[in-house]
């Protein structure tokens, strides 16, 4: 498959939508970032790596970190997970507070932001130093030990992010956090400063695209079957009251994240990640959808 000149078409074509998103403000220091990055990279499971644009800038990963820290919870605990959280897509922005009412203090599944500060606290009862297991984790899916949390990214959400501390209290009120609002907030808001590139992140997610086996080193992070169920919620929520037309339009298991990224897989055969930061009203990047989109029309690959 001529991946190289498939993406090099998509970088050309998708240029035309500058200006079709917004870049994040609601947290102040990614209303920084220049809208006009794209960039692009697919890694097949052989190791073999195609890029283009910015490839290899780092950006903020925001909720593509929700996969990380699911894929933890996940070894250390399997489905038992599930009885704090549930697995349906949720048809909601991912910051409602109204759902989370409606059900009573438990999430409808870890990609939404109440079903990832559950994961947090989940992760923190096996791993009292959650930042640093999942910095640890991130940098051996990646082969990159020099991957690291951006300070300024955590500190400046810390001090905007009222609606997720809403969602932490309401889950404490009813009895579905067992640490400190204050505690899982602050490794939330770790995690989704970790600052990565496109080509980092595709290599992060090769091993769900390889029924839970890290290609490059043979080692086993899930079983089969958890790697196809966690494929099974990335479809079905990776992209929150979006999921749906993600499905439609790309059919791949993916996440989005609101710094602009969105990281993708195709089973058996390849992962990848595009960064463009304007994103659309739900969240998610609006070069970074087309090009997805652009990705399994012109390869003829995708789950469908
Ligand atoms: N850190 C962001 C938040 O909690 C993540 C949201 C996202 O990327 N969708 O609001």
């Amino acid at each position: 498959m001529p991946y190289q000149q498939i993406l090099e078409d998509i970088a050309r074509e998708v240029a035309p939508l500058a200006g079709a998103g917004k870049v994040a403000s609601y947290i102040p220091e990614l209303a920084k970032v220049p809208p006009g990055h794209f960039g692009m990279a697919l890694i097949t499971l052989d190791g073999r790596l195609y890029t283009t644009g910015d490839a290899h800038e780092r950006f903020s990963v925001q909720s593509i970190s929700k996969v990380f820290t699911l894929s933890l919870v996940i070894q250390h605990i399997g489905e038992r997970l599930f009885e704090r959280v549930g697995k349906e897509p949720s048809g909601n922005p991912f910051n409602s507070l109204v759902q989370l009412e409606y059900e009573q203090g438990i999430p409808r599944n870890p990609f939404i932001n109440a079903g990832a500060l559950v994961v947090t606290d989940e992760l923190m009862r096996h791993q009292p130093d959650a930042k640093a297991a999942v910095l640890d984790f991130v940098r051996r899916l990646s082969g990159t030990p020099t991957i690291q949390y951006d300070p300024a990214v955590a500190a400046s959400e810390r001090q905007t992010g009222f609606t997720n501390a809403a969602l932490a209290n309401y889950l404490k009120s009813h009895r579905n956090l067992y640490h400190d609002v204050d505690q899982v907030l602050d490794a939330y808001f770790h995690h989704c400063s970790l600052s990565m590139s496109c080509v980092e992140l595709a290599r992060s997610f090769l091993f769900l695209a390889n029924h839970g086996v890290l290609p490059a080193t043979g080692e086993r992070l899930l079983s089969a079957s958890q790697a196809k169920r966690l494929n099974a919620i990335l479809l079905s929520c990776g992209f929150y009251d979006e999921a749906g037309e993600f499905a439609f339009r790309v059919g791949l298991p993916g996440k989005s994240g609101v710094g602009g990224g969105i990281a993708a897989l195709m089973p058996g055969r390849w992962a990848v990640a595009v960064w463009s930061p304007e994103i659309n009203r739900h969240g998610n990047s609006v070069r970074g959808m087309k090009a997805l989109e652009l990705l399994t029309t012109l390869s003829g690959e995708s789950i469908f």
